[in-house]
């Protein structure tokens, strides 16, 4: 199997995030995770690992807004200019209120009207990492769209809390919506988000469109990050109702129902009859990650990959995340192995 991973994510490492109560805590979105998986990949004859190539912006504007991206591209050099007193990350504290508001021009102003939370800190690297990313995932999708039965893109940073024109849960530019969307030039799609949040940037970016089908399995947002979307009754609007489902769980769900819930899902897009499938795969579900409440076995998380692989779709799969860094190479093997690289 392909696997397409750039060096270049080095450059985004954030020297701290902030929890919530103001709690400053190491960047839990760090490059060691990428290290577990490449040392794991190392390990096993079907991995290979490839430099993605370079596609341009055009397909990242097809997803985002071009002013969110200047944003993105300008904002370390502008957070120096304004001489700030702890200069070593970018992180916004004044967000707009829930009415349609005014784009402001000033950096502080436009980070909180870009970013959603305070975990998307921005660094010197954060977007050549955040291009290099993207560049994985439409490797992948090249790769898949040549004959590849399964290409995995080893994104960091990962990408689904990116939506339009926003960041935020570690997210820039949304890595598995710009591959989906550049395949949907040689048919439908299904986006499969198997992270521990909710997809909620994704379901933003296809809302309002019938020929990309998301669906997302996630911790119910009614106690879980993102807070404000991923809820079962959003659907879809305008011709894109009924093309994206949320399937929320609760705290401590384990294998068996897990799976009960991925069947759900797989029967949706079983349904939808798509040329190729998405998926956001997240290792966050894992039990013992740091950020999350449900509990997933590595067996459980071999499982989920088996029955998504048996659909039988030509398959980009994308990192999301998952934080517990020690299990994080033997979750994706287990993930992984069982997409046949149809060679
Ligand atoms: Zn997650």
């Amino acid at each position: 199997m392909k696997i397409f991973y750039s060096e270049t994510h080095r450059r985004h490492q954030p020297p701290f995030e902030v929890f919530d109560g103001g709690v400053r805590v190491p960047y839990l979105e760090n490059p060691d995770r990428m290290d577990r998986i490449l040392n794991a990949l190392r390990g096993v004859d079907w991995a290979e690992i490839c430099e993605p190539a370079d596609f341009g912006l055009d397909p990242i504007l097809a997803v985002h807004d071009r002013e969110y991206l200047d944003f993105l591209a300008s904002a370390w050099t502008e957070w120096l200019d304004a001489a700030p007193k702890d200069p070593a990350t970018l992180i916004p504290a004044t967000f707009p209120l829930r009415r349609q508001p005014r784009k402001p021009t000033s950096l502080l102003g436009r980070a909180g009207y870009y970013i959603m939370d305070l975990s998307a800190c921005i660094v010197e690297g954060t977007y050549p990492a955040a291009l290099a990313s993207a560049n994985c995932a439409l490797s992948a999708a090249q790769a898949v769209m040549e004959g590849e039965r399964a290409a995995f893109a080893l994104c960091r940073p990962p990408g689904h809390h990116a939506g339009k024109d926003y960041a935020g849960g570690y997210c820039f530019i949304n890595n598995a919506a710009v591959a989906a969307n550049w395949l949907t030039s040689c048919g439908r799609v299904a986006v499969l988000d198997v992270d521990y949040h909710a997809g909620n940037g994704t379901q933003d970016i296809f809302y309002e469109r019938d020929d990309v089908l998301t669906i997302s399995i996630h911790a119910d947002p009614d106690f879980e990050y993102p807070h404000f979307i991923g809820f079962a009754e959003e659907r879809g609007r305008g011709r894109g109702f009924g093309f994206h489902h949320n399937l929320p769980l609760p705290k401590g769900t384990g294998d068996t129902e897990y799976l009960l819930t991925l069947d759900q899902a797989l029967q949706r897009i079983r349904e939808f009859n798509p040329s190729f499938l998405v998926i956001s795969a997240g290792m966050d579900i894992y039990a013992d990650d740091p950020l999350g409440t449900i509990k997933v076995s590595t067996q459980g998380i071999g499982e989920i990959g088996r029955r998504i692989a048996a659909l039988g779709l030509p398959s980009v799969i994308v990192m999301e995340g998952g934080y517990a860094n020690d299990a994080l190479g033997r979750n994706i093997l287990a993930f992984l192995s069982n997409f046949d690289n149809g060679r």
